[in-house]
């Protein structure tokens, strides 16, 4: 349930009522809006009764949230979450960009991508060291040293870090050395590690699992909000369909759909979606025509050589063609890069 505040309600009003649903036994979560607060009360709603609430004082109204997700829903937060990652915001005008290799691989090849990445105008890096591989014969990661060298690229060129994890046991370890946490798509439902992520202070970067529907995909979002981190961008990154001659299908008409149940920002990964290179540039534009907040593009310097998912990664020349034609589009959507 959520109870909207009353226009004249003081800081001092809503803590009050704060503490009588937690006396209630229930989880308040405020989200503060520019003209009303709203709190979300969750807890067994069975064994509470509405007027228990609406008689409150300074409670204007009492409405319950038939959704599954609550604390994801624009029901709770009608204004968009804008997340702060090393600087860059995400889910505001700015059409974030993050890029790089799909794998850490070796000092040279994360430090000249960075260059390249950033010299076209990029402001995150990402590249993984922990890899969730289809195959176990296939390169698994570089794991802490990968890190070590990502935390030593963020120092010579200023981007900020985007990587993944894949288990709970490596959060404290991963948390020290990126900016924002990635949660791969096999992950989106791995609950242990969203509830160990919701504890940390740092933004978080949800992939849709490839056969998660939008209600499931919101509700692994709704995992780290109730447990306390509201710092999230979701990843479109495309499902599984009977389509054979990409990777996946992007699912773009996810965004719109987003935009209309939920607060949070969302990106979108044409690389895995599509998995060919070529396709990349015309699914990044339109991705930032259907109105998403950021893209997520891997590049590579040499992607015929490439540890991981070459076969998608665009060199730094066709990642600065991509920058370019971007920027000019989102001039035209009235948003910048
Ligand atoms: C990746 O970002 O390299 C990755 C493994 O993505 P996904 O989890 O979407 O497959
Ligand atoms: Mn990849």
């Amino acid at each position: 349930m959520i109870l909207v505040m009353d226009k004249s309600a003081t800081e001092a009003d809503v803590k009050k009522v704060v503490s009588l649903i937690e006396e209630l036994g229930f989880q308040p979560h405020v989200s503060k809006g520019s003209e009303r607060t709203i709190i979300g009360v969750i807890g067994d709603e069975r064994k509470i009764k509405r007027d228990q609430l609406s008689l409150l004082p300074h409670v204007e109204n009492v409405i319950p949230i038939l959704r599954p997700y609550k604390l994801a829903s624009r029901d709770f937060k009608p204004e968009n979450t804008i997340v702060d990652v090393a600087g860059v915001k995400i889910g505001g005008k700015e059409i974030a960009v993050i890029a790089g290799p799909c794998s850490v691989e070796s000092e040279e090849q994360i430090f000249q991508t960075a260059h390249a990445v950033k010299a076209a105008g990029a402001k995150l890096l990402r590249g993984g060291a922990f890899k969730p591989r289809t195959s176990p014969y296939t390169f698994q990661g570089m794991e802490e040293e990968g890190l070590k060298l990502l935390a030593k690229t963020r120092e010579m060129t200023g981007l900020g870090i985007v990587t993944e994890v894949m288990d709970a046991a490596d959060v404290d370890m991963v948390k020290d050395y990126a900016d924002m946490i990635q949660v791969g798509a096999r992950n989106m439902q791995n609950t242990k590690l969203l509830k160990r992520l919701a504890q940390i202070k740092k933004p978080i970067l949800l992939k849709r699992n490839f056969s998660a529907t939008l209600s499931e995909f919101l509700m692994s979002a709704e995992y780290l909000l109730a447990g306390g981190n509201n710092q999230i961008v979701l990843c479109e990154r495309g499902i599984r369909t009977f389509v054979d001659y990409t990777r996946n299908t992007l699912d773009l008409n996810i965004i719109p759909a987003v935009k209309q149940l939920s607060h949070l920002p969302i990106i979108v990964d044409p690389s895995h979606g599509t998995g060919r290179y070529d396709f990349v540039l015309p699914m990044s534009r339109a991705a930032i025509a259907a109105g998403a907040d950021g893209l997520l593009i891997e590049v590579h310097p040499d992607p015929a050589q490439a540890f991981s998912d070459g076969e998608q990664s665009l060199t730094p020349s066709a990642f600065q063609i991509l920058m370019r034609e971007i920027k000019a589009l989102a001039g035209v959507m009235g948003r910048e890069v």
